[in-house]
Order: C-alpha cells, then structure tokens, then sequence
C-alpha cells in the first residue's frame, strides 16, 4: 500500500469525452497523457493514472500559474482541481482540509469513497470533518442547499486520500491526436486561427498553411501568420508553419482572365495546392474560415467553385457563425490582437473592384482554360517554406 506520510499539494486532471470511447479508450488515454506531458514539458512535475483521473505532483510552488495556464489549454481535459495528496487517516485529512476551507460563510463536506472498506462512511465522513472545522473556525457555518464553498473529500483505494475545493473548467473537446490530421488554410485575418482551434478541439492534428504573395506582401505579413500560428499551436500543438507563394498564379489570372473572376480562381488554386500539401503529409481533410455569406467569395455558389477542384472533404467549423461570434471565441483564444493588427494578405493585391458574386461553374472553367493549372500548382509547390514557429 502507498503510504503518504506528508502533504502533498495536487493537481487532478479529469477527462472530458474520452470515456465514450468504448475500446478505444486505452488508446485515447494514452494520447491524452502524451498531450498532457507535451504541457507541461520544462517544468518540474510528475504525472500520474489513477482510476479515471490524473494526478500532477512534485511540482514547485513558484510554476503553478503557469501550470494552470498551459492544463486550461489542453483538449480533452473536463475539469481540474487544485488540492492535497495525504494518507487517508482522518488526522492528515483534516490538516489538507485546514489548506483548502474558508475561514468564514458557508459552506459544506462533500465525500466521495472509493474505498469502500474505509471504516467510516460518507456521511460520518462529513460530519466529522465539518464538526472539526465548526469548532475551530467560529465564523464558519454549514450549508448543505447553497453553500459559499464545498470541502471535496475523495478516499481513494490505496491508502490515500484527495482534498479539494474547486472544480476548475477544462478546455474540454478531444485530446489532440486522435481525429487525424487536418491542413488548415491561415490567413493574417480573423477567422481561420479560430476554425484550427475548433477542429483542434475535436481532436484533430493541424498543420497550417499559408499562401503569400511575395514580393507583393511583406516579410511582416508572413511574420503576423506565423505569430497566429504561434499563439494556436499552444493548443493544436504543431510546430511549424508552412508557406507557399502564389505569386506568379495572381499574376497569370490578372494577366489572362476576366477581372471579376480574380478572387474565385486564385481561390481554386489555393485549394488545389493546399490538397497535394495535404496527401503530402497525409492529411485527411482541408480547413477553413469561411463562413456563409460574410464576403464574396462565400456565398454558397462561391464555397461549391473551391470546393470543386479537390477531393478531400473541407471543414468549415465557422459556417454558421457571425461575425461577432467568431470575434468572441478569436479573443478567448488569443488570436484577436494579433488577427487586427495591419496587414496585405494576397487577396487584396489584385482585388477586382466588383468581385463575382455568384460565379457559374461554366465561366470559371472557360477562364481557366487559359492557364496551365498543373504547371502553376507544380511551381508553387516547389515555393514550399517551413517556418519552426
Ligand atoms: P480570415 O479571417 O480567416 O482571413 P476572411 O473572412 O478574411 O477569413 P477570406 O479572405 O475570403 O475570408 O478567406 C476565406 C478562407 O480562406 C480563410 O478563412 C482561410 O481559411 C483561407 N485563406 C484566405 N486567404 C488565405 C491565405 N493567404 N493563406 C491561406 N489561407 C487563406
Ligand atoms: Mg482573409
């Protein structure tokens, strides 16, 4: 039996969705407990299964913000708490209990036995504890309907016992790794930081990719991209950003095709380039920020000319969202800041004044026969950079 004969400060890690996993869940444990420790790499800790949880231990009291900071980024995790490791005597209990109880209001034990040979029963357990606290804390009350604090008691079946007094929200969603990989299409704008987050959040591996137009846009737009990619890999986890410029494909359409198709073929170009990166590495799916309606180019006629071109399915986990949501979640992720900042994304270099709304599939291909679409994609790829980020 492992005995505990100090008190241990504790942090408990419970998982989000993984318990559906039937079978798999060795699998997506495993997982879990890779992204766990890729969190909190550099910092002193040690990480541990027990039944249906996780426990960090041994870590230094000055790194716990930053602990906490980089556990609320982590995909699968539901909740969290911050408590005390002790052996399961009441005495060690109590003393954790002295750690985590307010010193006046309301409040109340909640006692959870997994041990089911423990000699006293939930409720004793309960009773005794706050008695204890009653009595040596006189500005304390109880109040099992509505109380200011809870006191959590957790025996566990090897001697020991967990003391809390919160429950902390997780980032919730799947570990990362366990829905495939997918390549995300990012721009400097707004919206595809956020649409990477979300299928992150599902469990998906993102790679990003960015498409410039050198020396149209600058060393700082590529920069701005590779700062977003920064701030998203803290939760998608990749490393490295990767561009391909497009350049010489704005210049050809400019050249050869009608004006008002600008937008919708470079647009198909990106989407072609970014499927032969995908089965490059591969990736399963392409993702992007597009959201119905918001510009030109995303309207549904415009969505079904890219979507014509590749084979892969392409997530669009924002195409139901305004503006204004997609603002809200780019601000809690962190991305917000950055996406505002100024800057030329390809795009805008040879914008038409008046963009097709509503291209015809039958125009577009008649326009596209002017160019050498396997050559231009080919050439662009031999533009591929990588970016450690
Ligand atoms: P965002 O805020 O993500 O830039 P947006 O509202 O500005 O989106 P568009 O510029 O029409 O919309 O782009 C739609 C989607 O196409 C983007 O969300 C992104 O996934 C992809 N995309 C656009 N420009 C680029 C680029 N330069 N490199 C890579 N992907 C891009
Ligand atoms: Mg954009």
């Amino acid at each position: 039996m492992e005995q505990v004969n100090i008190i241990q400060q504790v942090i408990i890690i419970r998982y989000a969705e993984i318990h559906l996993k039937g079978k798999n869940r060795g699998y997506f444990e495993r997982v879990f407990s890779v992204n766990l420790e890729k969190a909190l790499k550099g910092l002193r800790h040690e990480l541990r299964r027990t039944s249906g949880r996780y426990l960090v231990t041994g870590f230094a009291d000055a790194d716990v913000e930053e602990i906490e900071e980089r556990i609320s980024r982590v995909f699968g995790v539901h909740s969290y708490s911050f408590g005390y490791l002790v052996a399961n005597d009441l005495g060690s209990i109590y003393s954790a209990v002295c750690l985590v109880a307010p010193h006046n209001g309301t409040f109340k034990v909640e006692t959870h036995r997994a041990d089911k040979t423990y000699p006293l029963t939930s409720m004793q357990l309960n009773a005794e504890i706050g008695a204890r606290l009653l009595e040596e804390r006189p500005l304390l009350r109880v109040d099992v309907h509505a109380p200011q604090a809870y006191v959590y008691l957790d025996i566990r079946e090897n001697g020991v016992a967990l003391v809390f007094g919160t429950f902390l929200q997780g980032a919730g969603g799947m570990p990362v790794g366990t829905s495939g990989k997918g390549v995300l299409l990012i721009s400097g704008g707004i919206d595809s930081p956020v649409a990477g987050y979300m299928m992150a959040k599902r469990g998906m591996t993102v790679e990003y990719l960015h498409f410039h137009s050198y020396p149209y846009t600058n060393e700082q737009a590529r920069d701005k991209v590779a700062d977003l990619a920064r701030i998203l890999s803290r939760y998608a986890g990749s490393d490295t950003l990767y561009t391909v410029s497009v350049t010489h494909i704005q210049e050809e359409i400019h050249k050869k095709c009608a004006a008002e198709l600008n937008v919708t073929l470079l647009r198909r170009f990106m989407f072609r380039i970014a499927e032969r990166f995908a089965r490059q590495r591969d990736g399963r799916c392409l993702i992007t920020g597009e959201s119905l309606g918001q510009v030109a180019s995303q309207t549904i006629e415009g969505i079904t000319s890219s979507n014509a071109v590749v084979t892969l399915p392409v997530l669009r986990p924002l195409i139901g969202f305004d503006k204004e949501e997609i603002i809200v979640r780019a601000k809690k992720i962190g991305t917000f800041d950055t996406s505002v900042l100024p800057y030329e994304d390809c795009c805008t270099v040879f914008l038409p004044e008046f963009p097709a709304i509503k291209p015809k599939l039958s125009f577009i291909e008649e326009e596209e026969k002017k160019l050498d679409i396997e050559g231009l994609v080919a050439e662009a790829m031999t533009s591929l950079e990588a970016v450690r980020i």
